[in-house]
């Protein structure tokens, strides 16, 4: 069922004697292809007698944990001009006005909604980054601008989309708009036919959309009802200590953070008890948000990752607290909350949340569960809406 890139090149011409811009478009599809991973070696070749570099991009998004330089101010001018572009006005997805989010390696700016969808497919599908609050290395911004904005990756994803199809709106529910991105994205339905292979060889899209569509949906999964977003966590996780050996002399730690249906995990530090990531990790709280979920793990090459303790934290103190002071900016320096250390929490000390420099933080410093030993130390800003 997953789609696969075999031979791009023995379908590429079809698409190119109907465009009269062929190169160019060919060479977009296969970058947005690319950034998914599903290429095959032809399909690379291709890409690369072309002019593009795009495997060095592919390898450089791969390892966005590792340290960039920071975007040229030239690149933030060229991401700036590529939003101001009316079709990046609206959400690729559901059409919701003035999109604040964008998934790089996909190419698309979206909303916050679809955003929560996007960063839940896992950034091996959709790296999601804010446009206003991250900073993008310039390999993002260049394979953003590369593929050229909404329409473009539109043309590519949603070019069988089946006829009559209606795509969800900014305000379908959850449901609806995770089905729809799942499968535009991952199962990749609508795809242009010249990049994926139809098992009966047909080139006709519609009926082959149709097809796929019919099956999957028969096997779509559990539903999860509406869900609203209220802000966005950022999670910065700072360091552990005092972790646990897991192989023969040390373990190589990383940190998975969850909240509801959304996870996140930070880079894996290799041979260390006492790892340091000063990694920041987003994620969007949903309006029935339970606890923040972290779990350790130790990555395993050879079996499946061993479980490192785990912590969760309360929120609520932090979440009242700021939705009581509106916005932050308008007030100096001070405590507004306080999570209380208890023996019922993994607290190690209490937890306050304080205004600093406009914005809402908290220190955390938990001890992990289920394991002997290990303590893990973060900082949460909580970012309310900014639509
Ligand atoms: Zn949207």
């Amino acid at each position: 069922m997953q789609p696969i890139i075999r031979d791009a090149s023995k379908q590429m011409p079809q698409e190119g004697r109907r465009n009269p811009n062929s190169e160019n478009a060919r060479f977009r599809s296969l970058s947005a292809a690319i950034s998914f991973g599903f290429f095959s070696q032809t399909a690379l070749e291709e890409v690369q007698s072309v002019g593009g570099n795009y495997q060095f991009v592919r390898e450089r998004m791969n390892n966005r944990q590792s340290e960039f330089p920071k975007p040229s101010p030239g690149n933030l001018r060229r991401l700036k001009e590529l939003l101001d572009k009316s079709d990046n006005h609206t959400c690729a997805d559901c059409g919701a006005p003035d999109p604040k989010w964008a998934s790089a390696n996909i190419g698309v700016f979206i909303c916050l909604k679809c955003c929560g969808v996007h960063r839940s497919l896992g950034t091996h599908i959709s790296k999601v980054l804010s446009v206003t609050l991250d900073d993008w290395s310039d390999e993002e911004l260049d394979a953003m601008i590369e593929v050229g904005g909404n329409s473009s990756a539109n043309a590519i994803y949603e070019a069988c989309l089946p006829k009559g199809f209606v795509k969800p709106n900014p305000e379908s529910p959850h449901e609806e708009r995770r089905n729809f991105i799942r499968s535009k994205y991952v199962l990749q339905e609508f795809l242009k036919s010249g990049l994926r292979i139809s098992s009966a060889g047909s080139s006709l899209c519609s009926s082959h959309s149709g097809k796929i569509l019919n099956s999957s949906h028969g096997t779509s999964s559990k539903t999860v009802g509406m869900v609203e977003y209220i802000g966005l966590l950022k999670v910065k996780v700072i360091q552990a200590r005092e972790l646990v050996v897991m192989d023969m002399k040390s373990s190589d730690p990383y940190v998975v953070a969850t909240i509801g249906e959304q996870k996140a995990q930070t880079t894996v530090v290799k041979s260390n008890l006492n790892p340091v990531w000063n990694e920041e990790l987003m994620l969007s709280v949903p309006q029935d948000f339970g606890t923040l979920k972290l779990q350790l793990f130790d990555q395993d090459m050879l079996s499946s990752d061993d479980a490192m303790g785990e912590a969760e934290v309360d929120i609520h103190p932090m979440v009242t607290a700021a939705t009581a002071i509106g916005d932050p900016t308008m007030f100096a320096d001070m405590q507004i909350g306080k999570w209380l250390q208890s023996g019922d929490n993994a607290l190690m000390k209490d937890s306050t949340v304080n205004i600093i420099d406009g914005k809402v933080k908290q220190e955390v410093s938990l001890k992990l569960q289920n394991v002997v030993s290990g303590e893990l130390e973060l900082e949460l800003e909580w970012l309310p809406l900014v639509q």
